[in-house]
């Protein structure tokens, strides 16, 4: 008897790994940032300065993980994301490599917070290293500490590390609404609270899984 047909990949996940679209998109968000990123530091002064990334599905791409789970018929476990973390064989998001470069030669410094588990970031800044992204700062989410807020203040403050100063953050990327200081699934409805984007604020996207999963019906 054949054995039974893998599942189907849901369309989130094969748009993320094959189309062009996904990659134009994220290339376009990273492109954009840059430009701003350009226009902006001359008006810093000495400032101290830097900007904020977040990691899965930002700056590393974790469709493969997304697919095997799939493929098991299977969504997320704690075991399983922890075996593909240690894996530290996430690619890099279209665009984001060259992005943390660019920050880098403009003078600014890149700071990645995460809601990767504290104990699993040796394995993640080990990833970033493989592809070549050189964070000056990764934060990792401690037990409890979900919200990524009182994280981009302790980088504000500069509290986070006592390796990096107090920084002036120009920029957030994420792929998720609450990568963005203070904002939410609740902003939906409110025109003005998107006017960050494309200026303060850059969206790659990530149709896979996010906080948009636990939206009531419009
Ligand atoms: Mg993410």
């Amino acid at each position: 008897m054949a054995p039974p047909a893998a599942p189907a990949l849901p369309g989130a996940i094969v748009w993320v790994r094959r189309s062009a679209e996904y990659r134009a998109l994220s290339r376009q968000a990273y492109t954009l940032a840059a430009a701003h990123l350009r226009d902006t530091v001359p008006t810093l002064g000495d400032a101290t300065w830097g900007v904020i990334l977040d990691a899965d599905e930002t700056v590393l791409d974790n469709s493969e993980y997304e697919r095997r789970r799939a493929l098991l018929d299977s969504a997320y476990t704690e075991a399983s994301w922890a075996e593909w973390v240690n894996e530290a064989a996430a690619p890099a998001v279209p665009g984001a490599v060259t992005f943390t470069r660019t920050v880098h030669a403009l003078g600014g410094r890149v700071v990645i917070v995460t809601n990767r588990a504290d104990v699993l970031c040796g394995p993640t800044r080990a990833n970033l290293d493989r592809l070549g992204v050189d964070p000056d700062l990764v934060l990792c989410q401690r037990p409890g500490e979900g919200d990524k807020n009182p994280r981009f203040r302790r980088v504000q403050e500069g509290t986070a590390s006592p390796d990096l100063p107090a920084l002036t953050v120009v920029e957030w990327l994420g792929d998720n609404i609450q990568d963005f200081p203070g904002l939410t699934q609740a902003m939906r409805g409110d025109a003005a609270a998107y006017a960050p984007f494309g200026h303060a604020f850059f969206v790659i996207p990530n149709p896979m899984y996010g906080s948009w999963q636990r939206n009531e019906k419009p």
